[in-house]
């Protein structure tokens, strides 16, 4: 029998800016279904009206565009499942919860809270399972009457099995759950609002999903789903229980679990860094997976060709920024050259440029964009790096000058302004001969002899190739600016 067609789901709730973590999942579950040839199904799970908000809806689907994912179902491209907003579906909710009432596999619970909190510490000082205690499992007709008399509106409790669960996750192999350490679990507030926990089970039961892939944070809610899970099924509304895989844990800096509210977490960050999407998601992949041991750079499509959930660690993995900027590196030298430069373009204008528009010269950044390719590590780079060209005067990064600018840097200047005065300036080997044999001179080295020269030109210590930057910026213009660095040094 040909396996069941791969359906997988990736349901962010619109609440804050998208993370890392949030763009990990995306990325297993989008390479999965393309791996399989399967369906990836996009569902917001915006049922918390306090928390949700129509500006992280948007950033959402334009998180996703960026990243050059695509969807079979979902936000505006529609599907048979629609809609998949999970606030146009509470009618559906409302439903199945009665269902799961009426079919006895829920019960409505009259606790209040302080209730709760008074038998849980009870439990706990006891020794006991601190879990909800099963208190409204069997009500009366009589106490529940009492209970509406007092007023209390109830909310509605899913009653597990008292039987263990065991379920074969992708990732971690059988994993079992004992009917103490999963309690009863509210599937519906008391004023009515159906929560995470009946939602989401019951949107993957109607939209056929096969596969869960998912973050370690919700394996937890597991058992309690397979429960749920069990349920619908008994009541036509599933049809088969889909299987699992949780994905590892994200850890940051010092070794803590990386938060979505960790500056390091904001994908708009990355954005506005100029990391390519590619980039990011090749390093993305390599948080619980990796292609193979000696190949960490590679391309979207390889990864989907390889992709396989049996190679997904459990383990947790490290969030390494100066491994994520080397990999963004190596894509940004994998772009085509016109490609580059394109996507160069958004830190080249306002308001990342401080030149003025009318500065800017296309032949220069032309010219000097090669350069800059074998360099960058994130897009927005590009400014500082060629603002000496399109600016009348270089920005001057004080701790350069007085680094670069020693005893005899006057000296060096002027050889080197006689040697640049006289060299070729169609060839940047030409100009770095001048610069060598002006460091010769004063017996210097290239390093130390070009440093001065570097910070009157461009007015910092690093940069682009300098003998290439000083051709692009050409003859006039440098040797205006050593002039300006000799007059600055002799005040
Ligand atoms: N809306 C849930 C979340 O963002 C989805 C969890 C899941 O994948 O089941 O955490
Ligand atoms: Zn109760």
């Amino acid at each position: 029998m040909a396996s069941a067609p791969v359906r997988v789901r990736f349901c962010p709730s619109p609440t804050g800016n998208p993370h890392v973590g949030l763009v990990r999942t995306a990325l297993f579950n989008w390479a999965y279904a393309r791996r399989h040839q399967g369906t990836l199904v996009f569902r917001i799970e915006d049922t918390d009206a306090a928390r949700d908000s129509e500006e992280s809806y948007q950033q959402l689907l334009d998180a996703m565009r960026w990243l050059g994912f695509d969807w079979d179902e979902g936000p505006e491209v529609g599907g048979p499942h629609a809609p998949y907003r999970q606030s146009e579906r509470m009618d559906i909710y409302r439903d199945v919860a009665q269902k799961l009432l009426d079919g006895g596999h829920a019960y409505h619970c009259y606790c209040s809270t302080e209730e709760l909190d008074e038998r849980r510490e009870a439990a706990r000082a006891a020794g006991r399972p601190s879990g909800y205690d099963g208190h409204c499992r069997e009500l009366t007709a009589e106490q529940v009457a009492a209970y509406e008399a007092e007023g209390r509106r109830p909310i509605v409790r899913f009653r597990m099995p008292d039987t263990p669960i065991t379920f074969d996750d992708l990732v971690r192999g059988e994993l079992t759950f004992t009917p103490e350490n999963v309690p009863d679990y509210g599937i519906v507030r008391a004023n009515g609002a159906p929560l995470y926990t009946l939602v989401n089970p019951v949107d993957d039961a109607l939209m056929e999903i096969t596969h869960v892939l998912r973050g370690e944070d919700l394996l937890s809610s597991t058992p309690r789903q397979i429960a749920l899970y069990g349920a619908l099924i008994e009541l036509g509304v599933a049809k088969a229980v889909p299987a699992f895989g949780h994905l590892p844990y994200v850890m940051g800096e010092g070794n803590k679990k990386l938060s979505k509210r960790d500056p390091q977490a904001s994908l708009n960050l990355y954005r506005e860094q100029g990391f390519l999407p590619e980039g990011l998601l090749n390093y993305l992949s390599l948080l619980g997976w990796s292609l193979s041991a000696d190949r960490d750079v590679f391309s979207i499509e390889e990864m989907v060709a390889a992709f396989d959930l049996k190679d997904v660690n459990p383990n947790p993995a490290r969030f390494d920024l100066k491994k994520c900027e080397a990999i963004n590196g190596d894509h940004i030298r994998m772009l085509d050259p016109k490609e580059f430069a394109a996507r160069c373009e958004p830190w080249l204008r306002a308001p990342f440029a401080p030149w003025a528009p009318e500065d800017f010269d296309e032949a220069k950044w032309a010219a000097i964009a090669p350069h800059a390719q074998t360099r960058l590590r994130m897009l927005a780079e590009i400014t500082a790096n060629v603002d000496f060209l399109f600016l009348p005067e270089p920005v001057f990064d004080e701790a350069s000058w007085s680094k670069a600018m020693k005893e005899g840097s006057d000296a060096l200047l002027r050889t080197a302004r006689e040697k640049l005065e006289a060299a070729d300036w169609s060839s940047a080997e030409s100009l770095k001969e001048a610069v060598l044999a002006a460091g010769e001179a004063h017996g210097l080295k290239l390093g130390k002899a070009q440093a001065p020269v570097r910070v009157a030109v461009t007015g910092r210590t690093v940069g682009l190739p300098l003998f290439e930057s000083l051709e692009v910026l050409g003859k006039e213009k440098t040797l205006a600016r050593v002039d300006a660095a000799l007059a600055r040094l002799a005040a």
